[in-house]
């Protein structure tokens, strides 16, 4: 057994529709013949192989041109987590048989963007990262073994005229007129076609299927194009390129795939992926068992986009600040937001998979956020809206220490020392000079307690010309103390956290929010930029313990009181993070605009 080095799945697995069908192909040893060359190709390669070690193969394959997202990360978690339970190999391959839009950038950020989410292409039996153009010479031959057999012509109609001969889902096609050339001519003319001497458009391979067929992906699909371009890879040596219809069941047999799980806008094209196989199986080019492909219904999630074409246009008009800002639904802004990759994990096998489409609540992934950052991140204390607090009783360079766990169920992380001094940093929110109904923080006359220290009572408070409170004036009571004997006998409702403000680290603090202020963006009429939260992003000046100045790239907190933050991993400078929001301790999404 070789599985990849994916991390166990967080609980026992509920059954889905995939794990029924794996487990019913273990349990018939339909794959079991399988042999593996320990590389990708064609029958004969594999032929010469051991018996495949892997039970099952199932790969992931992005086409690199453009940034992975949060339906990817489901996609990711699917393939690799099948092949990780089953005992089988999931492969990382570029799906890169198009020339254009496609870049070494985008390569390098999938690489990372996989590796953060806690997967990976090495196994036992070697490395399984792929690259679709590396079979560029297979699936030539492929498509001249379809023409010798019959199953494949050149078509010299204009684009124009293969549209009309198409028909339509309620009329039959009509066939080309050049659908009846001979295996001779047809060779010829495709290799010529290689050889440069047509320009682009002039000619394309179609598959000889059935122009009748009331699918209309089997209506003599195009198969190769001439298209003079340079790729990313191969550079000049091509100028023909296959389509994806064709490159990609070709790609998934070359490796060995047994489960090729995609999408369902592909369900359409599950005849021809067949039709096409089982042709280049019989004429000795591929191996049986022939992988089989499986649909799912594609993650939707409210609040967000997830097209990459609305993704580039929000990073190209400049409507977020790059690829990675922490607002975007990508990866690599989920990631630099502090959202964690054993989050996605759990949030893709919570929503699970089913074969109908629907739309999944943002609120959910937010669940499986806090869920883990629960667990991992470390507690401290920040005020985010600073307001004065003076201890009028308290010596004037007093300073002690008081004694915060550092994770309440997990008494093993130990305690910190938060220093204590005269004026402190407390929430704005947390005082009011003329208290509503029921509000039981400060108030003049009121007590509370300061977390982890004193109970304080509120004497009053001083205010500027506009009647704005600038500092809150409170007693302390010496023997009140947390941790100190007595110290419970004071009863109190309030307790409320701070921050010495001598010793606070003044830190930039980023709020995010949705990116989006309605579940479904650009809905019906609407032009999805127009319904941008404005209020997405607010950068704010905090003031934390001093610890956190400590903080390291990508390190979690929660902020007792307000959420999780992450120190963010581009714009923090050693001795001086700057922190993210996560996500709020609550969703109060609707409610207020957090902070
Ligand atoms: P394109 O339109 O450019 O093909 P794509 O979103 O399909 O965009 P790919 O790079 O081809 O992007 O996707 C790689 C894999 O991720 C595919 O197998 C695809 O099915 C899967 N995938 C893409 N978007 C989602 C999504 N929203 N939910 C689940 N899986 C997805
Ligand atoms: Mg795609």
């Amino acid at each position: 057994m070789s599985s990849n080095n994916v991390p166990k799945p967080e609980a026992v697995a509920p059954s889905n529709f995939l794990r029924q069908i794996i487990a019913e192909d273990l349990r018939t040893g339909k794959y079991q013949s399988r042999r593996w060359a320990g590389k990708p190709g064609p029958a004969t390669v594999q032929a010469a192989g051991a018996p495949d070690p892997a039970a099952i193969r199932t790969r992931f394959p992005p086409e690199p041109n453009g940034y992975l997202h949060i339906g990817h990360a489901k996609s990711i978690c699917l393939n690799f987590g099948l092949a990780q339970e089953f005992g089988g190999v999931c492969h990382m391959r570029f799906d890169d048989t198009n020339p254009e839009k496609e870049e070494q950038e985008y390569v390098d950020s999938i690489l990372e963007a996989i590796r953060w989410l806690g997967f990976d292409w090495k196994t036992p039996s070697g490395k399984v990262l792929f690259f679709a153009s590396d079979y560029f010479v297979w699936m030539y031959e492929c498509a001249e073994a379809l023409i010798e057999s019959g199953h494949a012509y050149v078509d010299s109609q204009s684009a124009e005229e293969m549209r009309t001969r198409r028909g339509t889902l309620t009329e039959p096609g009509q066939d080309s007129p050049f659908r009846g050339r001979g295996v001779t001519e047809n060779l010829e003319l495709f290799r010529r076609m290689r050889a440069g001497e047509f320009a682009d458009g002039s000619h394309v391979l179609r598959a000889k299927v059935d122009m009748s067929s009331p699918n209309i992906n089997l209506r003599d699909p195009a198969i190769y194009r001439i298209r003079k371009a340079e790729h990313h890879r191969t550079g000049n040596t091509w100028c023909i390129y296959p389509m994806y219809t064709f490159a990609h069941p070709i790609e998934d047999a070359l490796e060995n795939v047994t489960h090729s799980i995609c999408t369902l806008e592909f369900e359409d094209q599950r005849p021809f992926y067949d039709w096409l196989l089982a042709r280049l199986a019989d004429c000795g080019k591929l191996a049986r068992p022939l992988p089989q492909q499986y649909e799912f219904a594609r993650l939707k999630l409210s609040y967000v986009v997830l097209s990459k074409r609305k993704l580039i246009e929000l990073v190209q008009e400049g409507h977020v600040a790059g690829w990675d800002d922490p607002r975007l639904p990508t990866l690599a802004g989920a990631r630099r937001r502090g959202y964690t990759a054993a989050g996605f994990r759990l949030f893709a096998e919570r929503i699970g998979v089913a074969k109908a489409d629907s739309w999944i609540e943002y609120s959910i992934l937010e669940d499986c956020m806090r869920e883990d950052l629960n667990e991992c991140a470390q507690r401290r204390v920040g005020v985010l809206d600073p307001l004065k607090l003076v201890i009028d009783n308290y010596p004037e360079a007093g300073e002690e220490e008081c004694f915060a766990p550092n994770h309440p169920q997990q008494p093993e992380l130990g305690k910190r020392a938060l220093p204590f001094s005269r004026e402190l940093w407390i929430e704005r929110e947390d005082f009011q000079e003329e208290p509503v109904k029921g509000f039981f923080r400060l108030y003049p006359g009121n007590s509370v307690r300061l977390r982890y220290a004193y109970v304080v009572k509120c004497i009053g408070c001083d205010k500027d010309e506009t009647g704005r409170v600038q500092a809150v004036h409170c007693e302390y009571f010496p023997d009140s103390k947390s941790g100190t004997p007595g110290a419970d006998t004071y009863k109190v409702k309030g307790n409320l956290h701070w921050v010495s403000a001598k010793h606070a680290y003044h830190a930039e603090v980023r709020l995010y929010d949705r990116l989006f202020l309605v579940p479904q963006p650009g809905a019906g009429e609407a032009d999805f930029r127009s319904e941008i939260n404005p209020e997405a992003k607010r950068v704010i000046q905090a003031r934390l313990e001093p610890s956190l100045a400590q903080a390291k790239p990508e390190e979690r907190f929660q902020f007792e009181r307000h959420g999780y933050f992450v120190a963010d991993r581009v714009d923090s400078q050693p001795g001086a993070p700057v922190f993210n929001r996560a996500v709020g301790l609550r969703d109060s999404w609707g409610k207020q605009g957090g902070g």
